[in-house]
């Protein structure tokens, strides 16, 4: 067996959705809030799309660096809303923003190297570093900060060893979103000691009140030179269960992912970059309605939560995600979520997780009467402890 596997975990937000879909079989009524997926179905338009592909015949590899029209159709979005030139050789397709990120840890670490995560993080980037032979290296945000790192803590954990910065913003788990000032001073520091940056822009567009998205690698000419940006189809075109991803970087990054690609997959589907293309061109009037659901959610989830004696937390800036403390309670997180579940039927993910043991992760890609349900259960609950 492979060392490494023996110091990573099997993702453990899947294994509440398992056991939340488990209780529901039994004909429990239960408020899941561990979905890391929109709950909307993927627009019409693309399926089309991905269905005259498979009848015209798309049913053949594509190169590894992916489709070409889809490159180019990257390369676009990019450009309209992003402001990033990237030439289509300066993308790659994945599959799934989740291979994407795994791809480019393959390509771009060597044994040993350390990469630095902001904490709390998605849970997957310590565990793609380490399955790359590289070295998760945690930054801690201050809570009172709304978890976001700050240049002076950046700099500290920086070593001999360091090569890259992960950038997740808006994040999962906290909706944490930096500005634009916030990641410039950032990005100082990763220049002053030549640390690429790897940027997850996965929820750019789940944003909300007056805050922006903004691409660290559109803030400077050098930043851009050495940034990769990550982004996807799969949240805001709700798209999870087709598999598409991309990055786009300086040409040589590109050029080694494409080589790790080769060996590993070949490339993502065929079928479903066809439909990736439609997904990136598809009109605003049918992604808007989806994004403005989720922006009600979050204003009510927030000030449901907001309510509960005892419970403390932000309102979330981006994401579909809310990140509350509950450490008052005098439980780990991990207690917390599965008194939840067996006893109120709620479904959460505990923040362990995520790097933080005094909170839950609350997805709210749910309807507003499931949120309203689950968090005065959730009220209940406090109240009983
Ligand atoms: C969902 C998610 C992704 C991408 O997921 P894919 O389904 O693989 O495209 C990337 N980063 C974060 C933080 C996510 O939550």
């Amino acid at each position: 067996m492979n060392k490494t596997l023996q110091y990573i975990q099997p993702s453990a937000t899947l294994a509440v959705s398992a056991k939340a879909k488990e209780l529901a079989a039994e004909g429990k009524m239960v408020c899941n809030f561990s979905a890391g997926e929109p709950d909307f179905d993927t627009p019409e338009n693309i399926k089309e799309a991905a269905i005259k592909a498979l009848r015209d015949g798309q049913t053949k590899y594509t190169p590894a660096q992916g489709l070409p029209e889809l490159c180019k159709a990257v390369s676009e979005k990019f450009a309209k809303e992003n402001g990033l030139e990237y030439a289509p050789n300066s993308v790659i397709i994945g599959g799934g923003g989740k291979m994407s990120l795994s791809i480019a840890f393959a390509a771009l670490l060597n044994p040993g190297d350390e990469v630095i995560i902001p904490s709390p993080y998605w849970l997957s980037y310590p565990e793609m570093v380490r399955l790359a032979n590289g070295v998760p290296v945690f930054v801690q945000g201050e809570e009172t900060n709304s978890f976001k790192i700050t240049p002076e803590l950046l700099e500290a954990a920086i070593t001999k060893k360091t090569v890259a910065l992960i950038i997740n913003s808006p994040s999962n788990p906290t909706g944490l979103v930096y500005t634009d000032e916030e990641l410039a001073a950032l990005g100082e520091v990763c220049l002053k000691h030549n640390l690429k940056i790897v940027s997850d822009e996965i929820y750019e567009r789940m944003i909300y009140d007056d805050k922006k998205h903004v691409s660290i690698a559109s803030i400077s000419p050098e930043l851009y030179k050495n940034t990769l940006t990550v982004n996807g189809v799969s949240k805001a075109q709700a798209m999870t269960g087709w598999r598409i991803g991309y990055a786009a970087g300086p040409t040589d990054w590109i050029k080694a992912m494409t080589t790790v690609q080769s060996h590993l997959a070949s490339a993502p589907a065929t079928f479903a970059q066809w439909g990736a293309i439609e997904a990136l061109r598809t009109p605003e009037h049918i992604i808007k309605p989806m994004l403005d659901a989720f922006e009600a959610r979050n204003k009510r989830i927030y000030e449901l939560i907001s309510e509960i004696d005892g419970i403390t937390c932000d309102r979330p800036m981006g994401a579909f995600y809310i990140f509350p403390n509950i450490s008052f309670f005098g439980m780990d997180s991990l207690t917390f979520a599965k008194k939840l579940i067996s006893e109120k039927h709620v479904a959460t993910v505990p923040g362990i997780p995520f790097g933080a043991d005094e909170n839950i992760r609350l997805s709210y890609a749910c309807c507003i009467e499931e949120i309203e349900e689950g968090i005065s259960r959730i009220k209940d609950f406090c109240k009983s402890i």
